[in-house]
């Protein structure tokens, strides 16, 4: 069985459209499916358009309480799938669902455990794409895997995958990197992608750096790092300025070093701001310890509705 996640937040004018798409492409693939819409809280309507599919074939709607962004929508969509291969698209129809198909051929075939995709011509604006190459260059730094992007959803997983992904209980995430702790063997294809079909993208900047810092900080210590090297950096440099001042204050006399009371002042400048930035950086940690000892639910969810199973032939 196949089943599909896909994360909807305020997507009205795309569900109808995509819902006739997956249908189309899941019939023709004749293996049994189900398709999950995770309602991330939606405030146009979204949710009732999605109750109006109910009792059509596979359709099962998960009802998140609130907004909790989409990589936790998609782990509460798979923390109730049934399926044994598991496909992530959005509801944008960025991703063509016609792709799914060559995803899960691709996933059995080559007895693969995640199957990625990358955007071929993608459709974002130039300020869009930039973010994701830094994300994708940051992602390779800290993966050590290479795939060409790794914005893109639309991907296939094996159960087992998503079953240790929801068993993995951190609250900030990024589903595709997190993926690849568990997976022994990945590959991408390329796909399509498409202008979004109705509605405005839900990542403006603010959005796109949380996202590239929860990927940073719960994946990796390297601000940490980088944080020591500043640190290294500023210390040595403080050291050779005062001896450089002394060196100067012999040689010229007192009378010039008290001209040297703005250098002092520049060089104080240069440390405060270092270490704020540091600070800044040990805060951000700490709220995310702060974030995972309270072990609050990553989601919760108001409500699951489906259809209840009817036999064909009764
Ligand atoms: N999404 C979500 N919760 C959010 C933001 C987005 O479930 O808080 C969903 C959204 O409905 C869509 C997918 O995540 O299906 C990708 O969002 P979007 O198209 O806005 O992102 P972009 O394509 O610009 O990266
Ligand atoms: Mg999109």
């Amino acid at each position: 069985m196949i089943s599909l996640v896909i994360p909807v937040y305020n997507e009205k004018e795309n569900l109808s459209l995509l819902m006739e798409r997956l249908e189309k492409v899941m019939q023709s693939m004749k293996r049994p499916y189900e398709i999950i819409f995770v309602d991330d809280g939606s405030r146009d309507g979204s949710l009732e358009i999605l109750k109006g599919f109910i009792g059509r074939q596979g359709v099962r709607i998960v009802e998140l309480t609130r907004n909790y962004g989409q990589h936790r929508a998609i782990m509460a969509g798979f923390s109730v799938v049934r399926g044994s291969i598991i496909v992530t698209l959005d509801a944008d129809l960025q991703n063509p669902p016609e792709h799914i198909p060559a995803l899960v051929h691709t996933l059995e075939e080559g007895d693969y455990e995640v199957v990625g995709s990358f955007r071929a011509l993608r459709q974002d604006s130039f300020l869009r794409k930039i973010p994701s190459r830094i994300m994708n260059a940051i992602t390779l730094k800290i993966t050590k895997v290479r795939m060409t992007d790794w914005g893109c959803m639309l991907r296939a997983y094996r159960r087992r995958v998503v079953d240790w992904m929801v068993s993995s209980q951190e609250y900030s995430t990024f589903i595709p990197v997190l993926a690849t702790l568990f997976a022994k063997r990945m590959t991408e294809i390329p796909v399509e992608h498409a202008n979004r079909h109705g509605g405005k993208s839900n990542y403006g900047l603010r959005k796109l750096i949380s996202l590239q810092f929860d990927l940073l900080t719960s994946f990796s210590e390297f601000p940490l790092k980088v944080l020591l090297y500043v640190g290294t950096v500023l210390s040595i440099a403080g050291v050779s300025f005062g001896i450089l001042l002394g060196i100067a204050r012999i040689f010229y006399g007192a009378e010039w070093a008290a001209y040297g009371v703005f250098t002092l002042f520049a060089i104080l400048f240069f440390f405060v701001g270092g270490i704020f930035f540091a600070l800044g950086i040990m805060g951000q940690y700490i709220g995310r310890i702060y974030h995972e000892v309270r072990k609050r639910p990553r989601f919760t969810i108001h409500e699951v509705y489906e259809c209840p199973k009817v036999s064909l032939d009764s």
